[in-house]
């Protein structure tokens, strides 16, 4: 077999890279160890451009939702089915000092209208604060684990998805390529979120993984059609099912749900919602943080043909897309890899 690239990793990074080989007619083969609890499958899907407690807008905002929207649309276009759902986050907006922050902020000095001029009502009878909320648009969910599961189907009839750990050990480098197994390849990229670490490749970068847990809850009669942010996001899944949370924790670095966890998310619900609610489920899963919180994308500083896209933190939905089209474009077009997001940034001087 012959392709232009290998990818290792079918999370939300290496399944968007590969999207971006699609629309460039390039071919690939993607090596992927299948795991329940990878951040992307544990994710909650919301995309954002705002930080949620300066009101600023994240890195690149403008061009990363540009792109967004038209990658995504490519998407669903490709795959026949709808993925963009519960556009708008309400921000509750709980002190005076947030109220005047936001309205101050929301005069629109952006390449897109971001924030609600005005602070908004919810009229929604089953919550305890219903006045006092921003809206932040250009903001929303996709329901990740069915994009990965669409995508990991049409690589399946493709024959083009190979589930296995990748050995790294099988790796022989060519003059034009590289040899693993029988594939013969022009390019490797590695997009294996916090598994990077095993990478012998990539052994001079550092994450700083951060475990984050979530609850799916059932609350009969709430009806919320749009996601709420109050300490944690509060996201209606339909039928009155709601994904809310997630924590954040540096130093408990395994996979288990704690009690912690619960307790504080709860904590949020008992002072958002009016209505009693069911706890359905907990989840955990690690986030591929960086130090300097910026992703990490680029070219291996020895290896010309090997790549890797990693680091997308708590902003892997929206981040992907853009970093994957910025990647494609060094490799095939010229194109600059931002200096925030090099990975040359970690390369000895
Ligand atoms: C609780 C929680 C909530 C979150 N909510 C959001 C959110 O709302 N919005 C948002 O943007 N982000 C969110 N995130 C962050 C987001 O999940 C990550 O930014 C993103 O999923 C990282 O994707 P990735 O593809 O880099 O890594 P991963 O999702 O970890 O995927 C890596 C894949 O590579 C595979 N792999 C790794 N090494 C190998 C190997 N050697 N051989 C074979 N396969 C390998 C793994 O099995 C996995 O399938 C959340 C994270 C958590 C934990």
């Amino acid at each position: 077999m012959n392709v232009d690239f290998i990818i290792v990793g079918q999370g939300i990074a290496g399944t968007c890279f590969a999207f971006e080989l699609i629309k460039n007619q390039k071919s690939f083969i993607i090596i992927d160890k299948v795991e329940d609890n990878s951040s992307s499958k544990v994710a909650l899907g919301v995309y954002n451009p705002l930080v949620l407690k300066w009101f600023t807008k994240v890195w690149k905002a403008d061009e990363q939702i540009s792109y967004f929207y038209k990658f995504y649309n490519e998407i669903e276009h490709f795959l026949k089915h709808n993925f963009i759902e519960n556009e708008g986050i309400y921000k509750y907006l709980k002190t005076v000092y947030a109220q005047n922050m936001w309205l101050s902020k929301s005069p629109s000095k952006h390449k897109f209208d971001y924030m609600s001029q005005k602070i908004l009502t919810i009229n929604k009878e089953g919550l305890i604060n219903t006045n006092f909320y921003g809206l932040v648009k250009k903001a929303g969910r996709i329901d990740i684990p069915l994009l990965l599961r669409l995508f990991k189907n049409h690589y399946v009839d493709k024959k083009i998805l190979i589930e296995e750990d990748f050995n790294y050990e099988k790796l022989v480098f060519e003059h034009e390529g590289l040899y693993y197994n029988n594939i013969f390849s022009k390019n490797i990229i590695f997009c294996e979120g916090v598994k990077l670490f095993h990478n012998p490749y990539f052994k001079y970068l550092n994450l700083k993984p951060t475990k984050g847990e979530i609850l799916a809850i059932y609350c009969k009669g709430l009806s919320l059609k749009n996601i709420l942010h109050s300490r944690f996001l509060l996201i209606p899944l339909g039928n009155d099912y709601y994904s809310v949370g997630a924590t954040y924790d540096w130093n408990n670095l395994d996979n288990l749900c704690t009690a912690e966890a619960k307790a504080e998310i709860k904590s949020m619900l008992d002072q958002t919602l009016k209505l009693p609610y069911k706890i359905i489920s907990q989840r955990s899963g690690i986030r591929p943080s960086t130090f300097d919180r910026r992703a990490i994308v680029g070219r291996h500083n020895q290896y010309k043909n090997m790549y890797i896209l990693n680091g997308l933190g708590t902003r892997g939905v929206l981040l992907s897309p853009y970093l994957s089209k910025c990647l494609v474009d060094y490799i095939y077009y010229n194109g600059v890899i931002d200096s925030d997001v090099d990975v040359k940034r970690f390369e000895k001087k």
